[in-house]
């Protein structure tokens, strides 16, 4: 039976090889006797799961040994909390800047408001223009050498993709060429974390929800410089509190076991697929092959500013609102599914994380293109 391609923003696919070999072990992993859900998250079998998924997590993106790598809970939403709990009181001012790329950059800003001295370094808010085209709202990246940053913050927050509207950076800026060389940057990487080598030494935090590119729901990857530790607010739950979770390996409370073990078999696919530098060629090569398509075609258009443009979340509108019922349904019957965009950006948007093929964008292109026929 061929699987359909399913180009879902999150929980989105996963490669099958990896679904496959959780099913084979989902009675008795390796001769334990157990399920990987019924096993002590503090015995020998867990252990193993645990110790070599950091391990591969590490080798994968190069992280070093002063960088503590947790397997945290409570997705993206809940890190918007615990960061600045966690951060924002390493200096005096308690304060944090913002840059508002798009929902999920301010989605953070709104949240750590709560916490602190909070102010926006730059917005992608308003239309503008770039080399002579007129950009949209949240289309484009405020470019980095006007962001405002206060050299008295503790941290500066970027999302670097923006899953809703398919805009993502193609590097983290040095904060010290801002004037603000004792700031350190906050990363939410959620929804392209492990798609391309990323200098996780030019971050102080970076993290990221698994359901994207990385295992099921319920893991949030968190990946904090060590020195930086110690300094929660009182009020940080001790479960949030990254010292305490660094401390204890990961392990302070129960972790969810099964989505960290669903993981560890994905670092070990992507090793096999030639780590970060593998993936980030064969999505280079998914995401210039769609957009081609898009920019040929004047029934499709993404309106992402050409230079930002997702390598993983490609929204694109069709030239009538009207088609959008009938793409996706047959869409579907093309085998082709979870493509309706999200509803602030309305048209369509294909998700095409590590797990999707190059086959799968092919047949969504020849869809595409044949949609446009029988429509146009
Ligand atoms: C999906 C997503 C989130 C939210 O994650 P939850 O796990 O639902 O809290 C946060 N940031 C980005 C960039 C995302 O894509």
């Amino acid at each position: 039976m061929k699987r359909p391609y399913n180009f879902s923003a999150g929980p989105a696919a996963l490669p099958e090889t990896v679904l496959q070999r959780a099913a084979a072990e989902m009675l008795d992993w390796q001769g334990s006797g157990m399920s990987v859900m019924e096993m002590s998250h503090r015995g020998k079998h867990f252990s193993q799961i645990c110790d070599e998924a950091e391990a591969d997590l590490r080798e994968l993106l190069a992280i070093p040994d002063d960088y503590a790598a947790l397997f945290m809970q409570g997705g993206g939403l809940a890190e918007n909390a615990i960061v600045p709990m966690n951060l924002i009181g390493l200096r005096e001012a308690q304060a944090a800047d913002f840059v508002l790329s798009g929902s999920w950059a301010v989605k953070s800003y709104k949240e750590a408001r709560r916490y602190g001295n909070v102010a926006v370094a730059a917005t992608a808010e308003q239309a503008t223009e770039i080399n002579g085209v007129q950009q949209a709202p949240w289309t484009y990246m405020p470019d980095p050498s006007t962001w405002k940053v206060r050299p008295e913050s503790s941290y500066l927050h970027i999302c670097s993709n923006e899953t809703i509207g398919g805009v993502e950076f193609p590097d983290w800026p040095d904060l010290a060429s801002l004037g603000a060389p004792d700031t350190v940057l906050s990363i939410d990487a959620s929804s392209h974390i492990l798609s391309r080598p990323m200098d996780v030494t030019r971050a102080g935090v970076v993290f990221a929800g698994a359901q994207k590119n990385i295992g099921p729901a319920g893991l949030t990857i968190v990946i904090v410089r060590k020195d930086l530790l110690g300094k929660a607010l009182p009020i940080c739950p001790s479960a949030f509190d990254y010292a305490i979770v660094a401390e204890n390996d990961s392990r302070y409370n129960t972790p969810p076991t099964y989505a960290i073990y669903i993981a560890g078999l994905v670092f070990k696919w992507l090793k096999e697929q030639g780590g970060l530098a593998g993936m980030e060629a064969l999505n280079t090569a998914k995401a210039r092959a769609l957009y081609d398509y898009i920019d040929s075609s004047s029934f499709y258009r993404n309106p992402v500013e050409p230079s930002v443009r997702s390598r993983m979340n490609v929204p694109f509108i069709l030239h009538d609102d009207a088609l959008n019922a009938a793409f996706l349904k047959e869409a579907d019957a093309a085998g082709l599914l979870q493509l309706k965009g999200h509803k602030s950006v309305g048209g369509m948007r294909a998700s095409i994380y590590n797990a999707m093929p190059m086959e799968g964008i092919q047949a969504l292109i020849a869809f595409m293109k044949s949609f446009e026929q029988s429509h146009g």
